[in-house]
């Protein structure tokens, strides 16, 4: 439905390599919900307004199905665009603020208004078409400009951080009748946020960017399960992935694991050493490397010290989430740098300054390559 080429924005102004967006390529198809998330500057905004026709890329091309866009002016894309702002007409009436586009477009009043009324009625604002904009909430405004970009019934919807203006109860009422009405109409939906929580429960598809490019393009849960490098696992889930810095070494006697033949391979720092099950033992070539662990908080559990894989930590500090606790522990022996952050249910009785064994959820970590740009091994 929508394919970007090669998509590069330079803007004359902008420092470092000029360029908002580097070489985008992606692929959207009919129907799709996608969100382009990352971090502030890395080209999300951009990359939106050139597919609204808003800005030309300097090189590249972007195609609507077979038909190559990169001349075709906003008006002829058939799409329908919500902005942060609303962008509402403030002396208009909702059914005219609904109306515009249509009646921009030549359409006769009494149809136009047919329409407004229709469309009202799917995200739920009918009862409100003789009011102006000062006179609505924040979120029934943002359903007026939801009404007003599908009024045209177009076939790409670009929403532009639409909800960063309401409460976050409201977020998430919104968010939800968003992906309903998407649905609904099957229109080809694409997201700017960088909100992840937002994205990742809207979407069929994220892309992650970072510094105008395409770090990686998946469905939510296997940008979880399985991050393609660094960036993308240290930028999403929250609490952050622990990483701890290391190097892979061969196991040695004495490396804990109890079979003494010396054939498995260990992460280790300056006397700390995590052992790597054989299952997930690395190719002979990534000895010596430098890498980091990642675990997420919540594939570490506490387990007791009879445990061959414990690692005996202290507790520093415990945060009550509501849903569980957040354990902050520390190596009393400083051996491993830094804190350590795992997630426990409610149950659990831990208190600051109390010794803890930690284990890994069976094969739930990752290495990333620090000589390969944090690439996961
Ligand atoms: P945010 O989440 O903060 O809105 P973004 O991911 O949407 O960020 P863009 O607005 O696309 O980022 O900007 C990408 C980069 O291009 C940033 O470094 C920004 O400073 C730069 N940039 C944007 N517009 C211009 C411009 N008109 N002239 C020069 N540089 C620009």
């Amino acid at each position: 439905m929508i394919t970007l080429k090669n998509i590069v924005k330079a803007y004359d102004g902008k420092k470092d390599s000029g360029r908002a967006v580097d070489g985008l390529n992606l692929e959207i198809q009919r129907g799709e919900f996608v969100a382009l998330l990352g971090p502030s500057g890395c080209g999300k905004t951009t990359t939106l307004m050139m597919l609204a026709g808003l800005l030309k890329p300097t090189s590249g091309e972007i195609y609507f199905g077979e038909r190559m866009v990169n001349h075709v002016e906003p008006k002829d894309r058939n799409i329908g665009m919500v902005f942060q702002s609303y962008a509402l007409y403030p002396h208009l009436t909702v059914r005219d603020n609904i109306a515009f586009p249509l009646r921009e477009r030549k359409m006769r009043k009494p149809e136009a208004y047919e329409r407004a009324r229709e469309i009202s009625r799917i995200v739920q604002i009918d009862h409100l078409l003789d009011r102006k904009p000062s006179q609505l909430s924040g979120g029934q405004q943002q359903r007026v400009a939801m009404a007003r970009a599908l009024a045209k019934n177009p076939e790409i919807l670009l929403l532009d951080e639409p909800m960063s203006n309401l409460d976050a109860r409201l977020k998430l009422d919104v968010r939800d009748e968003i992906r309903k009405i998407q649905r609904d109409l099957g229109v080809t939906t694409i997201i700017v946020t960088h909100d992840q929580e937002e994205a990742l429960a809207i979407s069929d598809r994220v892309a992650i960017l970072n510094d105008g490019r395409i770090q990686q393009y998946a469905p939510p849960d296997e940008l979880f399960s399985h991050p393609v490098n660094l960036f993308v696992a240290s930028f999403l889930g929250n609490p952050p992935m622990n990483l701890i810095a290391g190097e892979i070494r061969p196991a040695e006697d004495g490396d804990g694991d109890g079979d003494g033949d010396g054939d498995g391979q260990t992460i280790a720092t300056n006397g700390f050493r995590y052992r790597l099950p054989d299952a997930r033992k690395l190719a002979a070539e990534h000895l010596g490397k430098p890498v980091k662990l990642g675990i997420r908080p919540h594939d570490l559990t506490l387990t007791d010290a009879s445990d061959a894989r414990a690692i005996p930590m202290q507790v520093d500090l415990v945060e009550h989430l509501g849903s569980g606790k957040l354990v902050k522990v520390v190596d009393p022996d400083k051996k491993l740098d830094g804190m350590v952050r795992l997630l426990t249910d409610n149950e659990a009785d831990v208190r600051s300054g109390d010794t803890v064994y930690m284990r890994i959820r069976d094969d739930k970590f990752h290495v990333f390559d620090m000589t390969a740009n944090g690439v996961n091994l």
